[in-house]
Formats: structure tokens, sequence, C-alpha cells
């Protein structure tokens, strides 16, 4: 996939606008009503129907009118709402290319105006299990809101959060630095993903750390329950960083054991196959950890000290609650494990060029090519891409006041006064009626008429 930051600073304000009540009906519908769009967006001037069509040619939404007139964002749409609330924050000013596609994710640098790079994660749960998803609805089925993007959004919480506890208790992690709907922001990792390291000066070592980690884990209540080749770091000095948290779970889990000893068998076989090691003689002092070995040298889980309640005491501060740690796991209980990415090394992965960036200023005009990706086109992905294009000469903050017009309407606004449009839509469905929201005379010109009885029992269900 490549991702066209350039349309980005072509999209309005209303663009946006429209955008996010879209993001606002997918809360309670797979495929929001186009009137319920209008609704929640209320523009001032009127033109829904103008921008959903432009939001839909630079496919940052799907249209549908297969049951009735509606659209859902697609992958690229929730890009550019996560990247322009982080581009607002001021956490980066540019994306360049992609480093990383993994099971379910996408990676990209982004750099901030200092030219620091860093990395930035969007997570695409259901991508490579969308079959997965619907059965897994069952567990669900009350939540109406259980979609991949809700989904997605929960990992992205839950990594940020548990990335934040383990740097804070020292675990070599990256560095978490902002997180908002699916999009997570870290600082790049200087090293390539084990999997790519064919050599190493002193593997014993390495592999005695990395054991290690799996242990200290456990003493501190937590299992990776992906730990393996693909979601280890390790640079030109061997020094390792583990990454990837979307899956981990706590010492108390039903299946706990059963995903330590897993974890701790990818790498016992790894290293073994790999770096052609053999354990029979390794130590009994793992890293300095005193833990019971069985005969074959693994780590036992029975005999770790475990301090449980890491998850809930710590995590819940960081706004990652139990109840999401509850629905993510019925996801994710069962995918763990099976981590095939095919991520390719490249040397300069770490130098990275700034002139390889986009920067991002918002809101100008119309660009001359559209975004052509199809975003079925995104499962498919496996091939690194290059920095992105440069900019357009001349485009530069163009139309400055209206730039930091933009700049300053804050997200949290938006989205007050789009919820306050939403529960007014509501309350009007509820009444019967339509909806008195609506300052425009917005009528559906493309699709389906949309059928009104329908869309209002929906409402009603909010
Ligand atoms: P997934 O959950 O989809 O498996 P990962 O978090 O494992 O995603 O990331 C996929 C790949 O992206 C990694 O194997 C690695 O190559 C790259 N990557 C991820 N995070 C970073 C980072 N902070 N710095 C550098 N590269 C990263
Ligand atoms: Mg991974």
């Amino acid at each position: 996939m490549k991702l066209d930051v350039d349309v980005l600073r072509y999209l309005s304000k209303d663009d946006f606008r429209v955008l996010t009540a879209v993001e606002m009906g997918m809360r309670n519908h797979e495929i929001v009503p186009s009137d319920l769009i209008d609704r929640i967006a209320s523009l001032k001037h009127g033109g829904t129907y103008k921008v959903l069509k432009n939001l839909l040619k630079h496919k940052l939404l799907h249209h549908d009118s297969s049951k009735y007139d509606g659209f859902r964002l697609t992958y690229l749409g929730y890009d550019f709402l996560a990247i322009k609330t982080m581009v607002n924050r001021g956490v980066f000013t540019a994306v360049g290319r992609q480093i990383g596609v993994g099971k379910e994710s996408d990676i990209f640098e982004v750099a901030c105006e200092d030219g620091t790079v860093m990395a930035m994660k969007l997570h695409r749960l259901g991508r490579t299990s969308f079959r997965a998803v619907k059965s897994k609805r069952d567990y669900l089925r009350h939540r109406s809101s259980y979609n991949w993007l809700y989904l997605s959004r929960l990992a992205a919480l839950k990594e940020f959060a548990f990335m934040k506890a383990l740097e804070e208790h020292g675990f070599p992690v990256p560095n978490a630095v902002d997180c908002n709907r699916h999009c997570v922001v870290m600082s790049l990792i200087q090293g390539y993903p084990l999997v790519q390291v064919k050599q190493l000066q002193n593997p014993e070592t390495v592999f005695d750390t990395i054991i290690g980690l799996v242990v200290r884990l456990a003493e501190h209540g937590l299992i990776h329950c992906d730990f393996n080749e693909f979601n280890i770091m390790i640079d030109d000095d061997e020094k390792v960083t583990m990454i990837d948290f979307p899956q981990m779970v706590s010492v108390s889990h039903r299946n706990a054991q059963m995903y330590f000893d897993r974890d701790i068998e990818c790498i016992f076989k790894f290293f073994g196959k790999r770096f052609n090691m053999s354990f029979e003689e390794q130590s009994d002092d793992i890293d300095g950890s005193e833990v019971d070995e069985d005969e074959s040298g693994r780590p036992s889980f029975s005999s770790i000290a475990k301090t449980a309640g890491f998850l809930d005491k710590e995590l819940a501060a960081s706004g990652f609650t139990r109840k999401d740690q509850d629905d993510i796991e019925k996801f994710i209980e069962g995918n763990a494990g099976d981590d095939v990415s095919d991520d390719e090394h490249e040397s300069g992965l770490c130098q990275t060029n700034i002139k390889g960036f986009d920067s991002l200023h918002l809101d100008q005009k119309e660009p001359t090519s559209s975004c052509n990706e199809e975003e079925q086109g995104y499962e498919n992905q496996h091939s690194l891409e290059a920095g992105l294009t440069g900019n357009p000469e001349g485009q530069n903050s163009s139309n400055e006041e209206e730039d930091n017009q933009n700049a300053d309407e804050n997200d949290a606004e938006l989205m007050k006064s789009l919820a306050k449009q939403r529960r007014r839509a509501m309350a009007a469905a509820r009444r019967g009626r339509k909806s008195v929201a609506s300052r425009n005379s917005y009528k559906d010109k493309g699709g389906k008429s949309s059928n009104n009885s329908k869309i209002q029992k929906q409402l009603s269900s909010w």
C-alpha cells in the first residue's frame, strides 16, 4: 500500500468534518446511511454530497447501496483521520517510506520538524483474519460496534499502554510517543528483525538475553504471546529490543502456561536452527534469574515467581481497561503465534534521508492526480514502498491563514460538535420524525433513495 499523503494536504475542513461524521456513524453502523452522515456533519453551507463524492474519489470512503445508500471508512480514510490528529498535535510533520508490513499492521517512518525520525504503526486488525473477525463476532454479539475499526483502535491502545508500562519497568522496547485511533507512534529502532539476521557474534549471549526477557516478563505478570524472530529487533551491537504487544496476556490467563511455553519454544527452535545451538549444556542461570528448567533446558513456568495484577493496575492507568483487554483477547486468541511477516531487510533502514519525506501542509488546493490505490490492494501488500513522492512545487503554505485556522480547529471540539449532532439525530429518530438538526437541503443524487424507516430503526438502536 502506498500511503499517498499528498491527498491529505488538499483535504478541506469540510472534507475532514464529513470524514469524521462517517467515523462517528460507524460506532453503530457498518455502513452509515447518507442521511445520517449529512445530519451529523451538518455543514454550514450544505454540500455533503459533493464532499462525499470527493472523499470517495480519493478512496477514503467506500460507497455501499446494497441495503440502503451509505458509506463506510476505508483503511485509508481512517489513516488520514489519525495522521491529521497527530500532525495537529505536533507529534510529526511528515510521513516517509513504509518500513514494515506486519501480520496486521503497516509501519511507516515519520519525521518531526527537527528531523527526528520515528516509527508509525497503523493497526489493521482483521486484514489477514477477516474470516476470524466474522466468526468471532459471536463472542461479542451484543456489541454492534465490534468491527475492524474498533478492534484496530483497541489494538493500538493496548500496544501503546503496554509499551509505556514496559519501558517504565526497564524492558528494552521502543519509546511510546503517542497514540490515536489505530495509530501508534514510537521511537524508530535502529536494527533489524532477528529473522533477517544470519550471523551473530555472540549467539549464546543474545539467546540468554532473549529467554531472560520472557522470564522477566512472566515475573512481571505478563506473557508476550508472539515472541519470535519477527518481533525481536537486534542492532549492530547485538542489543535486543522487543516489539509488537497487542496480543500480550496476563500470567493469570487460563492458557498462560501454553503461551509461555510456546514463546520459549519459538526461541529455542529458531536459535537451534539458525545458529546451530544445542541447549543441553545451557547454564541454569538464565540472565540472572533463578528459574528451574526442564531436562531440555527450557525454563519452567511454574517455578517463576510472578507478580500478577500488573495488567489491571498499571494498564488501567493509561486508559486501557480490563474490558478492553477482554474484548481484544477474544479476537486475538488463536491468531497469535503465526506471524508471517514478509518484511525485507533494507540496509538503509536507519539512515533516513529526510528528503524522502512528505511534509504535511494540510488543507490545500486540489491535487493534480488522485489517489488510485484499490482498498483491496492492501491485503496483498508485501513489498516495501520506497519514499513517498516529494512536495509538488509552489504548493506549500499558499493559504497560510486558512492553514492556521485549520490547525487551530481542535479535534476535541470537532468531535464534541459532531457528537452533539449525532445525539440530536438520535433523539429525532426516537421521536419518529426527521431530524431538525440539518441545516442543509442535502439530497442524495447518486445512489438509491434512502430507506428512512430502516435508518430510523437503526438510529433508535443508538
Ligand atoms: P505486526 O503486529 O503487524 O506484526 P510489528 O509491530 O511486528 O507488526 O512490526 C512489523 C515490522 O515493522 C517489524 O518486523 C519491524 O521490521 C518493523 N517495525 C515495527 N516497529 C518498529 C520500530 N519501532 N522501529 C523500526 N522498525 C519497526
Ligand atoms: Mg510482528
